[in-house]
């Protein structure tokens, strides 16, 4: 798996005219080693020359957290004494163009531009992000499970009341629920209640939720590597008139993205599908956000459904589909799916019921 991945990287290199792939911390290097490097100031990196031996070049004292896979890389453990940068540099030739990972700390690349004076560097995420973004059967089931999990939590949520909590102990509530569903981390779990609904990040607080809130759920975590990412709105009581009518418009906006969201429509016709629903109905200026993001091995990666991005759909591609509608000072909701375009057409990954479910 890793040889086919480094071999398609070195495919998308020589179209871009990338002559080496230098990969620190963050998605990529898991992605073409199986090795998760700490953020550390001493140095790890992958030297993926386009054409020669993968090597990876990692602090000696971490060595033995590598799982060696010789087909795909060599392993170049470096002492405490040597100088890790100047190995790269050696290892990495005397490339004209260098792709670097996007996540690498600055430090590194300064170092790298000082050693490497004639190389013209460039955000490794140009060769990495279409790789990434088209995720293979296993990546997808690894995302599937994870949906799985966090389906559950939202309909385990209906169960006890939000009235009398704190958007904190509900936030917390999601947290234990996906630990104990299987996730190994809980990467956010923003709950956000009548007035600060209209915040779609808002961070949750002391605020207590009160009869007629809406209350926007939105987590995710990480299992086995992949992550869930899901938005369900609550309401407290029975929901007002206004909220209705405006849960109903998003509803179908969700739903029509959904629907578009196959093999070679743009990422940009699916944030249309959305925004075109809720603009036709008056909400236009309170959808302030994308329609949705890819995701992976990390939350947010290739493809953003944004206007302006005219990349099709292609087989594999997972992203989520997530409009809002927020109305400042007032309330806001938003529904959130991750869909992978599959040959048969958009597959919801999320199944959880996602009209306005009422609580106490
Ligand atoms: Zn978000
Ligand atoms: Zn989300
Ligand atoms: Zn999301």
């Amino acid at each position: 798996m890793f040889e086919e991945r480094i071999s398609r990287a070195r495919n998308r290199m020589e179209e871009l005219g990338v002559d080496t792939l230098l990969l620190s911390v963050g998605a990529d290097l898991p992605y073409f080693t199986g090795y998760t490097a700490m953020p550390l100031e001493r140095l790890t990196m992958l030297v993926l020359p386009q054409d020669g031996e993968a090597t990876l070049v990692v602090p000696a004292l971490e060595a033995p957290r590598v799982e060696e896979r010789p087909e795909a890389f060599a392993l170049r453990p470096w002492g405490e004494t040597e100088d890790p940068v100047a190995i790269v540099a050696g290892l990495a030739g005397r490339p004209a163009r260098a792709a670097i990972g996007d996540r690498t700390w600055a430090t590194f690349l300064l170092g790298l531009e000082e050693a490497l004076p004639a190389t013209a560097f460039v955000a490794a995420s140009r060769v990495t992000g279409p790789l990434r973004a088209q995720k293979d059967a296993a990546e997808i089931e690894a995302l599937r499970a994870a949906a799985r999990v966090v389906d559950a939590v939202a309909l385990a949520m209906r169960e006890r009341p939000f009235a009398g909590r704190t958007e904190a102990d509900i936030s917390r509530e999601l947290v234990d629920r996906m630990l104990e569903g299987g996730h190994e981390r809980a990467n956010f779990a923003i709950v956000a209640s009548g007035p600060n609904a209209a915040s779609p990040h808002h961070e949750p607080g002391e605020r207590v939720v009160e009869l007629g809130d809406s209350v926007v759920c939105d987590f995710g975590g990480t299992m086995a590597g992949y992550c869930s990412d899901i938005t369900r709105t609550f309401v407290v009581g029975q929901p007002s008139a206004d909220l209705v009518d405006l849960y109903d418009v998003l509803f179908e906006a969700q739903e029509q993205a959904v629907r578009a969201a196959r093999i070679g429509v743009s990422c940009e016709a699916v944030d249309a599908a959305a925004r075109s629903v809720i603009a036709a109905a008056g909400y236009g200026d309170y959808f302030i956000h994308r329609t949705g993001h890819g995701i992976g091995l990390e939350e947010h990666e290739d493809p953003y459904l944004v206007s302006g991005n005219a990349t099709p759909l292609a087989p594999g591609h997972a992203f989520s589909v997530e409009p809002g509608i927020y109305l400042p000072g007032r309330c806001g909701a938003r529904i959130e799916d991750i869909v992978v375009a599959m040959e048969t057409g958009p597959e919801r990954l999320n199944e959880a019921p996602r009209e306005l479910a009422v609580v106490g």
